[in-house]
């Protein structure tokens, strides 16, 4: 079989950049990206994308109508495809067994029986959602169990290493491309059928093949030890705030070793996609009975959250314990900059915290729909009453505006647009003193604090305005 025609089943952010990098490279092949959500494929029809990825629109553009399709019709595109990409959401189980940490398959599992039951001829089954190790072995129990005289399927896993916001570069120089997949002569072929795709425009070396189990581990592992990276430099973050060090400069220091390399050190508020997959994979140890391995990864978890609540503390410490009634604006409110998407956010648990305390919040974002930042605001995880939350929050389409009169700015997301601002423009409409507390360490604090701000950032004790020290030692010698 020589794969013509492609069906992606789910047209999220890992489904529609892929398919459209896939679709660009491979003119021969035809794409059709299914989902349920007549809305998102509306979306994905018209010039307004549901996702935002630099580079994404100009390939759709591209594209679209010639090889590459978003439609509803889910059944045709299924019965035609000589491929299916499983790409449907894997979030967190919110209701019974593993509730708060095992991934719910329920949507991997609706597609599979989807495909069931509409599939007519030979599949290859890829997996691309991040799912559990042997989630695989589920497809493949659905599919045979319902399976068509005449009819067979190989399940491949194929696990997406793109990072948002920087998707299509990502998929287009990816690092490296993994298929997993069965040791039989089947497995095998499939297998190739699959890397005879990405061969279209990565080189063979980078496709590395294993057996299913291991591709389905590595997206787990990987995204583990990334986040252990990131709470590896955020717990030695708030050594750096207790003994005067700065943990940029502990970064650049660490990362110069080649052993360990300089990305990924960058401390910050705290917060990612990650979070899942690790709640994952420590659900999978638990369940093998390595309890030992279960809390070890249950650490970085925690130390992200620890994160996040000290830097929501130390905004509301500064602001003399108690924001109740002040104005506090929050830059920022993707998961981080060049993406829209809002899941895990520090910005949520930043607002949520200063909502109880009181706060009103106006929020600015360059990416992010109001409607989106309304929906997560008032989601009953976050909130009891949506029309408090409703009446304290306002969403503004303007930096400027929606600082005016604020006691405070958190900065939660690291957009390039933040770096440039007019801080002196922004200081003098807003009420004084002025607090700057920046999440993600981009802005320049020197010239914040010589503005006037009084500044706090992450790893790093910043002196405050001369006035107010002079004022300090004054207040001594008295
Ligand atoms: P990801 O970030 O993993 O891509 P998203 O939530 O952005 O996840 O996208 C997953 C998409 O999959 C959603 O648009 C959802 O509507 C779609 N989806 C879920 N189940 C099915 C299904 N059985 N058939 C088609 N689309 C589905």
């Amino acid at each position: 079989m020589v794969v013509k025609k492609i069906c992606c089943v789910g047209a999220g952010y890992v489904g529609g950049p892929t398919c459209s990098v896939i679709a660009l490279k491979c003119p021969e092949i035809q794409v059709t990206v299914v989902d349920l959500s007549k809305s998102r494929i509306a979306q994905w029809n018209s010039d307004k994308l549901p996702i935002y990825e630099p580079g994404l629109d100009e390939i759709v553009k591209q594209c679209r109508g010639k090889n590459l399709f978003f439609s509803t019709d889910i059944e045709t595109a299924i019965l035609e495809a000589d491929l299916i990409f499983i790409s449907v959401n894997t979030p967190t189980k919110t209701i019974g067994n593993g509730k708060g940490r095992a991934p719910d398959l329920k949507y991997v599992e609706g597609a599979a029986r989807m495909i069931a039951d509409i599939a007519q001829s030979d599949k290859i089954v890829v997996e691309k959602s991040t799912v559990p190790v042997r989630a695989a072995e589920s497809i493949l129990k659905i599919l045979s169990a319902n399976q068509k005289p005449g009819v067979s399927y190989q399940i491949l896993s194929n696990p997406e290493f793109l990072a948002e916001g920087t998707a299509i570069n990502d998929l287009i120089n990816a690092d490296r491309v993994l298929i997993g997949g069965e040791e039989s002569p089947k497995g095998k072929t499939a297998i190739e059928e699959l890397c005879g795709i990405y061969e279209h425009w990565i080189p063979r070396e980078k496709i590395f093949t294993t057996n299913t189990w291991s591709s389905e581990l590595s997206k787990l592992a990987a995204n583990a030890m990334l986040a252990q990276r990131i709470s590896s430099i955020n717990s030695l973050s708030a050594v750096c705030e207790a003994t005067g060090a700065d943990v940029s400069e502990v970064a650049t220091a660490v990362g110069l070793d080649s052993r360990i390399g300089s990305k990924f050190l960058q401390a910050s508020i705290g917060g990612s996609c990650f979070q899942k997959d690790i709640l994952n994979l420590v659900y999978i140890c638990e369940c093998l009975n390595l309890p030992e391995v279960a809390a070890y990864w249950q650490q970085v978890v925690d130390m992200n959250e620890y994160q996040k609540s000290r830097f929501t503390a130390k905004v509301i410490q500064s602001l003399f314990n108690t924001v109740s009634g002040k104005t506090v604006t929050i830059l920022g409110f993707a998961f981080k900059k060049n993406t829209g998407d809002t899941r895990e956010t520090p910005a949520i648990h930043v607002a949520k915290t200063l909502l109880d305390e009181g706060a009103t919040l106006k929020i600015y974002d360059p990416k992010v729909e109001e409607d989106q930042i309304y929906y997560d605001l008032t989601h009953p995880s976050v909130c009891e009453s949506p029309e408090m939350v409703k009446k304290a929050v306002s969403v503004y389409q303007d930096a400027y505006l929606a600082c005016e009169n604020s006691h405070a700015i958190v900065l939660c997301t690291e957009w390039d647009e933040f770096k440039t601002l007019d801080y002196h423009k922004i200081y003098h409409v807003m009420m004084k003193p002025a607090y700057m507390f920046d999440g993600r360490k981009i802005l320049d604090h020197q010239a914040l604090i010589d503005i006037g701000f009084h500044v706090q950032t992450i790893g790093k004790t910043l002196q405050r305005p001369l006035l107010t020290r002079l004022c300090g030692v004054n207040s001594c010698m008295h």
